[in-house]
């Protein structure tokens, strides 16, 4: 869209307000919000300046100026708003008119002109499936712990503190949530709701259905995009799905592990590369039809992995999630059908065009701009390199893994077990980052930095409520 085209778009839709967005270093989009009288080609072309200083993770105090401007390809009219509003996604300037190096929309594009440059393919195709629970606002906002859904066990109804037996009403039984009709999905209409909202803002939506979790958990699917065009919609998908929770007083959260004892929610990212409109990542015949390059590729992803879940599963909490039993993938392996490999490859009604692969590690909390970029990359080192997963002890393992003989079942790298380890990786593993620029080290410094800080720290000082069940009467 040009800028005349979205002020006969404000024209055209009444619209009141102009929404600027920009994302920050975690993932959460800030906004500036200007009446659309005042809203011009020039405003449109250049942007509007903000304070940097108080975005997590942008600049210092004292060089806090800076400019947002807006990519007018990404216009969305607000179904939440109050008054007709208009939404624009902004890429971040410096004064000097030089682009931000930490705004993470301008590592996702740069990661795009490298995969280009790179000669490998045209583009690279991401399709995020966010898994989310919706709670019930007032009882989630009463839990201290947030696991009020009890999940049938001693240790949840001591974490609500209260008696949850005998289940009168009609409560949805532990794990009956997948995916019986309703009544028992008392979440249907809402998440179709959600679904229509996200049609209207023009993402293609493929399904939507519960989650395996207890109550509440639930999955809606959009097609796959390019990579900062899918991280748009991610974030644009988020803001839908929580505002939508919240016309019905409810409360919508990708955090991986709110409940303890069931499912988490993750992020699976199918990914593939494609030529034109030639796929690259299908072979017939061999294993899972994947062609040298995708095997490559993962290679890359499973050879960095830990690198890479400094931004994929950015959280305290991501490692929650990551533990045997809950179809997580603890296993850094791939496999053709495996749930517990870090990639699966899907093989039903693969034709040559939907080959792909799915790492299956990331979550909900990851900055989507960040964390696609950084599979990129590392898929395009394990392609340069020719890095072979199987050579380099990645499988493919198709058996239950926890049945595999021992001494076997031990040879299986997991994933690692905290963020502070995958920080630990990505300070010790970063060169394939760095690559055509795409992040650069003050970048790797200063999220390695933040996490510590703001994250890792805080909670490690806090005294948790789990610990009061273990040494309070000691
Ligand atoms: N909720 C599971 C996870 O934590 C995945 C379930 C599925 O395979 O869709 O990744
Ligand atoms: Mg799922
Ligand atoms: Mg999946």
């Amino acid at each position: 869209m040009t800028a005349s085209e979205i002020l006969s778009l404000i024209q055209e839709k009444n619209i009141q307000m102009v929404d600027f967005r920009i994302v920050d270093l975690p993932g959460r989009q800030h906004h500036v919000t200007i009446p659309a009288a005042e809203v011009d080609e020039d405003m449109l072309t250049h942007g509007v300046a903000f304070d940097g200083s108080s975005i997590q993770g942008f600049r210092g105090i004292e060089e806090s100026d800076m400019v947002m401007r807006p990519d007018l390809s990404t216009a969305y009219v607000d179904a939440f708003t109050a008054v007709p509003t208009l939404d624009l996604i902004c890429d971040v300037y410096e004064p000097s008119g030089n682009r931000y190096n930490r705004d993470p929309r301008y590592i996702a594009q740069k990661a795009e002109a490298f995969l280009q440059k790179s000669g490998v393919g045209t583009a690279a195709y991401f399709g995020p499936e966010l898994e989310f629970f919706v709670f019930d606002d007032v009882r989630f906002a009463s839990s201290p712990s947030g696991a009020f859904y009890e999940v049938d066990s001693e240790e949840a109804n001591w974490n609500t503190g209260k008696d949850t037996s005998p289940n009168l009403g009609y409560k949805v039984k532990n794990k009956g949530g997948y995916f019986p009709v309703q009544p028992t999905d008392s979440q249907h209409d809402l998440r179709t709701e959600m679904v229509l909202e996200l049609m209207n803002a023009g993402i293609r939506v493929e399904r939507h259905h519960h989650e395996v979790a207890s109550a509440g958990q639930a999955e809606i699917n959009f097609r796959f995009d390019t990579l900062t065009n899918v991280a748009d919609t991610v974030l644009l998908y988020k803001y839908i799905v929580r505002n939508v929770a919240r016309r019905y007083g409810k409360v919508a959260t990708f955090m991986p592990k709110p409940i303890f004892g069931d499912n988490g929610s993750g992020m699976h990212v199918h990914q593939s590369i494609f030529d034109g409109d030639k796929p690259l990542f299908y072979e017939e015949g061999k294993y899972a039809n994947l062609s040298k390059m995708a095997l490559h590729y993962i290679g890359g992803i499973l050879y960095h992995a830990p690198a890479i879940l400094a931004f994929a599963t950015p959280s305290t909490n991501s490692f929650k999630r990551l533990v045997p039993g809950f179809e997580a993938p603890v296993n850094l392996v791939f496999s053709k059908g495996n749930r517990s490999a870090a990639v699966r490859v899907p093989v039903a009604a693969v034709t040559p065009k939907s080959a792909r692969i799915e790492f299956r590690t990331p979550d909900g909390t990851a900055n989507p701009y960040l964390a696609f970029s950084a599979m990129l990359l590392a898929g395009l080192d394990g392609i340069r390199r020719e890095i072979d997963p199987t050579a380099h002890g990645f499988g493919p393992v198709d058996k239950n893994i926890y049945e595999l003989p021992s001494g076997e079942k031990e040879k299986i790298r997991s994933v690692p077990g905290s963020l502070d380890e995958v920080l630990a990786a990505l300070e010790a593993d970063h060169e394939f980052l760095l690559e055509g620029g795409v992040f650069d080290r003050d970048f790797i410094n200063t999220w390695i930095e933040f996490k510590r800080s703001t994250e890792v720290q805080p909670l490690a000082l806090r005294p948790h409520p789990h610990e009061f069940q273990m040494y309070f009467d000691l």
